[in-house]
């Protein structure tokens, strides 16, 4: 009989230490991805074993963001710090094996016996065969085999080993007795029946530890490890909390759908076979493979994102268009009006959902604030500007008030160009020239909607008292 394959486990374990990052959303979607691929669980896990380093507040930050993101997890997820006295027992079965051993050394005695001795930086194994008595102040190490290697099956990376000789006797539990993240991390992950564990290549490095630790409390180990591929900058560096955006709830905030972000993270190392790079999410988790996944690093290109977000805004419905807007619009009610009325033109232009409020803005307020760099370009840089705002006034004052709509005003505005000499050689109106003094007139901006829609929307009177007030101010 064939062998019933066990059920796919993962799970996410964030430490509270920062916000969710794009990086850490990378791994936590990987996970997501791979369990609803495989029709496994996604389990959480908050690692909050360093009380030094915690911030217990941002516990609902990476909640809250793994939710809007749409990564729901499958557990009421356990938090370390209330599993302590576990770890404490694991590490006395340890000592009472002897795989660790009590250590009272300093990091600086350590350290000046390295710098003598010329020997390689970490631990040097000085107190493994000093048979100390475990005590305040005295970590606990592991006893770290000399000879032979430590090796898992690696999804994404292949099979990795490293010689247990360039492993130091690293610490289990501190000298103040406090278990660490790694004694917890392989405890919880084997206690959890985690199948696959799934995490950022920054973690490459203690693998063969955690190994090692969960070889010696007799832990199963899972069947295979996914170290994802590092996520870079455009210098290609490790992306930096100080340096680069990386706030998850930033991008929330700068009117990025989740689904855009989700999807772009799933393209970073990864692509489907078919090519098709935007898509529903349904498909990826179809087509998702950590196999596929490529270990080198990853570039998160804001720009891309960008264009991403872009695909997904003019993929909702117009009437989701609007409430996902809307609560970017600080101007309330009239700001949603406005919306309403132009949304369609609106839906075509804006790459995120703050990029909304502007280009609807010169609808609700009394006069719209100038943009300088918008004066400068089409009206100081323009070409016939008194003579165009004199023939757009001119030719839509002849306009009746049923003639309000697009065609009529787009024709007039045409025909104000030729008036105003705005034409190129066949006598045509340059259009892209002959629009931008109208457009600043009514909007103070030099893009915005397309200017015909604009007008209609804005209405007659407003929009030829707008122009008359620009005509008063031309240079
Ligand atoms: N708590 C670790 C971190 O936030 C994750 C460890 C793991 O996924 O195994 O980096």
């Amino acid at each position: 009989m064939e062998p019933v394959p066990s059920p796919v486990r993962v799970r996410f374990a964030p430490s509270p230490t920062g916000f969710l990052h794009v990086g850490s959303g990378h791994s936590a979607l990987a996970n997501w991805l791979f369990a609803r691929h495989s029709g496994g669980e996604f389990l959480l896990r908050i690692e909050d074993t360093d009380a030094e380093r915690d911030r217990p507040e941002l516990i609902e930050n990476v909640l809250e963001m793994l939710q809007w993101l749409g990564l729901q997890w499958d557990n009421d997820p356990p938090r370390q710090s209330q599993r302590r006295a576990l770890y404490e027992d694991a590490a006395a079965k340890l000592l009472a094996d002897g795989a660790v051993y009590p250590c009272d050394c300093t990091g600086e005695q350590v350290q000046a016996r390295n710098k003598e001795s010329g020997g390689k930086p970490g631990y040097d194994g000085f107190c493994r065969d000093r048979g100390l008595e475990p005590g305040p102040g005295r970590a606990l190490r592991f006893r770290t085999p000399r000879e032979g290697r430590t090796g898992w099956t690696d999804l994404v990376r292949g099979e990795v080993s490293f010689a247990n000789s360039d492993i130091e006797d690293f610490v289990v539990v501190r000298g103040n007795g406090a278990p660490m993240f790694l004694l917890a991390n392989c405890y919880d992950d084997a206690d959890m029946g985690i199948t696959h564990v799934i995490r950022g290549e920054d973690h490459v490095n203690s693998t063969p530890k955690y190994l090692l630790l969960g070889a010696a409390l007799g832990l199963a180990a899972p069947e295979a490890f996914a170290h994802m591929p590092l996520l870079v900058n455009e210098g290609r560096k490790k992306l930096s909390k100080r340096r680069d955006d990386v706030s998850m709830a930033d991008y929330r905030d700068r009117g990025y759908l989740p689904e855009a972000m989700v999807n772009y993270l799933a393209l970073l190392g990864w692509g489907p076979a078919d090519g098709v790079e935007v898509r529903p999410i349904t498909e990826i988790v179809e087509q998702y493979r950590l196999e596929d996944v490529n270990a080198a690093p990853a570039f998160f290109d804001q720009k891309k994102l960008s264009f991403v977000n872009a695909e997904k805004i003019r993929a909702l419905s117009t009437e989701e268009f609007i409430e996902r807007a809307t609560p970017f619009l600080t101007r309330g009610e009239p700001a949603v009006a406005a919306l309403r009325s132009l949304a369609v033109e609106v839906q075509e232009r804006v790459r995120t959902l703050v990029e909304v409020e502007p280009m609807i803005e010169f609808l609700v307020v009394d006069q719209p604030e100038v943009d300088e760099a918008s004066w400068t370009k089409a009206i100081v840089k323009g070409k016939a500007v008194p003579e165009m705002v004199a023939a757009t006034i001119a030719r839509l004052e002849a306009l009746g008030a049923e003639e309000w709509t697009p065609a009529p005003i787009e024709a007039a505005v045409r025909q104000a160009a030729v008036d105003a000499g705005i034409v190129n050689a066949e006598g045509e109106p340059q259009l892209s020239k002959a629009q931008g003094p109208v457009r600043v007139a009514i909007s103070g901006r030099s893009v915005g909607p397309p200017l015909w829609e604009s007008l209609a929307v804005l209405g007659r009177e407003r929009t030829i008292d707008r122009l008359r007030t620009m005509q008063g101010q031309l240079p």
